[in-house]
């Protein structure tokens, strides 16, 4: 049986993750407007992925026997002033999900939870991966400065990101 406490924080994550899903869906969206398709695409893809982290902890809580709580999805920022804010904005956001996943990982070792533990070290890897990729297009996006041809290139790059 999941703890009242466990089960609380597991659906709560469940609000950030979708969440993350709305607010890289606002991202692909001013991609769109700003004429820069493959970082569309690469966006869409990373709100797709995180739709399917809500779902893994949604379904940890069916199986576990727990009652699934939806709460209310904040608006997500629409404006951004440039591909490298949006990128910075990615980074700081993966940062800011990394530690409450480790809160929860702390969370379920206290309560002795020990297949919430399991299920959360899939998202702990995950973390490393996410800010690893925000990471690496900043990087990119630094190295191409306000050189148009480079953003465009970049850009065709981004394009070719596929769905997993
Ligand atoms: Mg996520």
């Amino acid at each position: 049986m999941i703890s009242k406490k466990v089960l609380d924080a597991i659906n709560e994550q469940v609000t950030h993750e979708f969440f993350s899903s709305y607010q890289y869906l606002s991202m692909s969206a001013y991609f769109q407007s700003t004429n820069l398709p493959g970082f569309a695409n690469w966006m869409m893809i990373q709100s797709q992925e995180e739709y399917g982290h809500a779902l893994k902890l949604y379904k940890h809580i069916i199986e576990r026997g727990g009652k699934v709580e939806l709460e209310a999805i904040a608006k997500p920022k629409m404006d951004y002033r440039s591909p490298l804010d949006v990128m910075k904005k990615v980074l700081e956001h993966e940062q800011k999900v990394t530690s409450l996943i480790h809160g929860l990982y702390e969370l379920a070792i206290k309560e002795k939870d020990y297949p919430a533990q399991v299920m959360l070290q899939w998202f702990i890897e995950e973390q490393v991966e996410e800010e690893k990729s925000a990471n690496e297009v900043i990087h990119l996006l630094k190295q191409v400065g306000d050189a148009p041809a480079g953003l465009i290139m970049l850009d065709r790059q981004l394009a070719a990101r596929k769905a997993e």
